[in-house]
């Protein structure tokens, strides 16, 4: 490959960078593919490793080997910090500067606490691979400080789950924590029965999965009420602390809180200095491309994409695909020679989400699907989206195991120290020695 070929800088090895990547990759031109970390991480199953039934390795794959076939991707580990537009030039942290001649931007969203950013250390949110060991962390050790706790106030509020937010997320990690409680841990303890404990799913909207057809978010809370989960609903939550949240005006006494509840873009409006919407998505053109830029496009979560008939696309990881997919193709036709207009149009292939180990919906218009049907269709769906034979193996067996046993084995408490963790959280207990409150 010559040097005088286009190059093409990719920002961000998600659904869209890395479709775009496999996919441009076959053209005369040469691809930088940048990411702040070393892996491709397959977000939809990051709540499966923070409620212990998948390992991180079995949902995340080093990008430079997913990569690695195309002599033509340079793949670089370093964090984009702005663009340089009439320079065409990317800026990273540290001070380097990266020409393109054509620049896609795919750096995804991330959480957003309505204006409350202060309740992030207590409500955790689920967007990397250190967020779901963390959330994982917080559940395993709360069950063990409630072995230890003597106060009961305090053992109630170790064993007190709560998520905020009813969509897909929100649901399916309270279904799983439900099991792991009622399930997996039953019989491990002696002084706390795990399956007396609490999990509480709040949502400020009026049904679960808003996006669902109201007899799916009908479906979703049954299944929900049956392992045992209190759902709340129209219960806006006002505050999160290290000791509760409150909501609906009351205070709910927890130690684990995680947040299901909103995402915003990533800052990819702010380096390109370009007009954005509500949730900070980079308002494009049909073709993807940036207004008056149509040597830069911005795909996937951090753009505000729009079907051909005008509504918005979802933020979901098929959306991101086919848009990166859709770039690889307008490029093609570029360096073709055609450079018409192109119209990007995202296909639904429906919603699902998985309430505990055995249910879940299926939404697709006039196809829906609940109950065991469902959670079948939604195993054999995500399996056949992991990368790689070996994964898909792996994620199948644990599966079948967890379906059948009820057994999950990734319950490692990694990553810090138990004080550590838990001063994060500004978790208060009762110190017996001293007889006294204070924070660990
Ligand atoms: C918990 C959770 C569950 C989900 N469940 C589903 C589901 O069931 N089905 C579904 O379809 N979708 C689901 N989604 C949404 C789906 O994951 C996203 O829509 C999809 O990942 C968007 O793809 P993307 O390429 O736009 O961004 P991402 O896949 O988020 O990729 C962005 C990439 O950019 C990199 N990056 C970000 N900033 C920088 C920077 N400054 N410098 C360098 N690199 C950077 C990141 O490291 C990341 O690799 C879920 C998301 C989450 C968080």
């Amino acid at each position: 490959m010559t040097e005088q070929v286009p190059h093409i800088v990719v920002v961000g090895a998600g659904f869209g960078g890395l479709e775009f990547t496999r996919k441009a990759a076959r053209l005369p031109v040469r691809i930088t593919l940048i990411d702040q970390r070393n892996h491709h991480l397959f977000q939809p199953l990051l709540y499966q490793v923070a409620t212990t039934s998948l390992a991180t390795s079995e949902i995340a794959w080093p990008i430079r080997h997913l990569v690695k076939r195309f002599a033509n991707v340079e793949t670089l580990l370093a964090t984009v910090a702005g663009v340089d537009k009439d320079a065409r030039k990317v800026l990273l942290e540290d001070g380097t500067r990266i020409g393109y001649d054509t620049l896609v931007i795919a750096t995804g969203a991330r959480h957003a606490y309505f204006g409350h950013d202060e309740w992030e250390p207590f409500a955790p949110g689920l967007k990397t691979i250190e967020d779901a060991t963390a959330i994982r962390r917080r559940l395993l050790l709360a069950f063990e400080r409630a072995e230890r706790e003597t106060d009961p106030a305090m053992r109630a509020a170790l064993m007190t789950f709560v998520i905020i937010g009813g969509g897909p997320t929100g649901v399916e990690l309270a279904g799983t924590i439900a099991e792991l409680a009622r399930i997996t841990l039953k019989g491990e303890f002696r002084a706390i029965d795990p399956a007396k404990a609490r999990v509480v799913l709040i949502e400020a909207g009026p049904r679960l999965l808003g996006g669902f057809a109201e007899d799916m978010s009908a479906y979703a809370l049954q299944a929900l009420n049956r392992l045992g989960v209190e759902v709340r609903l129209g219960a806006p939550v006002t505050d999160c602390k290290g000791d509760g949240v409150v909501v609906d005006g009351k205070p709910l006494a927890t130690t684990t809180i995680i947040w299901a509840a909103g995402v915003a873009a990533s800052p990819a409006a702010g380096w390109l200095d370009a007009e954005a919407d509500r949730a900070g998505r980079v308002r494009v053109e049909a073709d993807l491309s940036l207004p008056g830029h149509p040597e830069i496009f911005v795909i996937g979560d951090t753009a505000a994409m729009k079907r051909s008939d005008g509504r918005p696309a979802p933020g979901i990881a098929p959306a991101a695909k086919q848009a990166g997919k859709f770039v690889a193709e307008n490029l093609k036709a570029r360096l073709a020679g055609d450079s018409g207009p192109k119209v990007f149009d995202y296909r639904h292939e429906g919603d699902l989400a998985t309430i505990g180990k055995r249910a879940a919906v299926f939404d697709r218009g006039r196809i829906r699907l609940k109950g065991r049907a469902a959670w079948w269709l939604w195993g054999v769906a995500h399996i056949f989206f992991l990368i790689g034979l070996r994964y898909r193996l792996a994620v199948a067996l644990s599966w079948l195991w967890i379906y059948f046993t009820g057994q999950r084995s990734a319950r490692l408490i990694t990553q810090g120290r138990e004080s550590e963790a838990a001063g994060r959280a500004g978790v208060v207990r009762q110190d017996r020695s001293a007889g006294s409150r204070q924070a660990l």
